[in-house]
């Protein structure tokens, strides 16, 4: 099985660029000239992709909202929970087509995510060819705890699988969505207000961990030449120093 996603450059060339290019009209705002819609709830619109740059894949998008310049941290409760509930939905419904030998679901937010559009939005992508699981580990998910209730683990992690920061939520029974979105929202909010002056990107990646959902919430910012070059990760030193902030801050 390849290691490596094949992507094409000429599709990706045709892509437009919201960060880069502040003028481009947004694409998602523009709703009466959507195409190839997979479902909508509200405001929320599942797609696919106009722009599939990756082979042997399914790429879809998920339009979280029609106000362009909102942002999942500041969401109220009723709208984020129905966003993490749908794409949750759609996400554990590609899996179990058996259509993919796994199936992503992530979150690209500012110019150090990776991704090209402001509007929120996240992507579901089906991999015909490859299983992400294999290059995860159970001690990326181990840390220091903010907090465990409810069945839902909230910590940031000891052994990072890029660093420097990770944050954790994970679900241990699939039916306490909304503690798992308050937490997903708590990290987003606090990477943007509170975390560094600097942090104006980050990015949600969502795992299977067994039975368990899990998701990292990573802050962004130009990846480490550690990292980059020699696969090295980082782990920062004032982890608990950040738990205790998050505390006093949300709890
Ligand atoms: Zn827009």
């Amino acid at each position: 099985m390849s290691k490596h996603l094949v992507f094409n450059s000429k599709i990706g060339s045709q892509k437009p660029n919201s960060l880069l290019n502040s003028d481009a009209d947004c694409p998602f705002c523009d709703r009466d000239n959507l195409t190839d819609l997979l479902e909508t709830e509200g405001s929320i619109i599942w797609l696919k992709n106009k722009y599939p740059t990756l082979e042997d894949t399914y790429q879809t998008v998920i339009i979280e909202t029609d106000e362009c310049h909102s942002e999942l941290s500041e969401y109220n409760k009723d709208h984020l929970y129905r966003v993490i509930s749908f794409g949750l939905k759609h996400w554990k419904n590609l899996i179990h087509s058996k259509r993919y030998e796994s199936v992503l679901l992530f979150k690209n937010h500012g110019p150090y995510s990776g991704g090209s559009l402001r509007h929120p939005h996240m992507q579901i992508v089906g991999l015909e060819k490859m299983n992400y699981l294999k290059s995860m580990s159970d001690e990326h998910f181990n840390g220091i705890q903010i907090e465990h209730k409810n069945g839902i683990e909230y910590n940031i992690s000891k052994y990072p699988r890029m660093g420097f920061f990770e944050f954790n939520v994970i679900m241990e029974n699939h039916d306490n969505i909304e503690s798992f979105a308050d937490n997903i929202q708590i990290s987003a909010h606090y990477i943007l207000n509170h975390f560094n002056k600097n942090c104006n990107s980050y990015n949600l990646f969502f795992y299977e961990l067994g039975e368990k959902i899990a998701v990292k919430i990573m802050p962004r910012f130009s990846t480490s030449p550690l990292f980059v070059g020699y696969s090295i990760p980082q782990v920062s030193n004032r982890i608990e120093d950040v738990v205790k902030k998050i505390k006093t801050i949300y709890f």
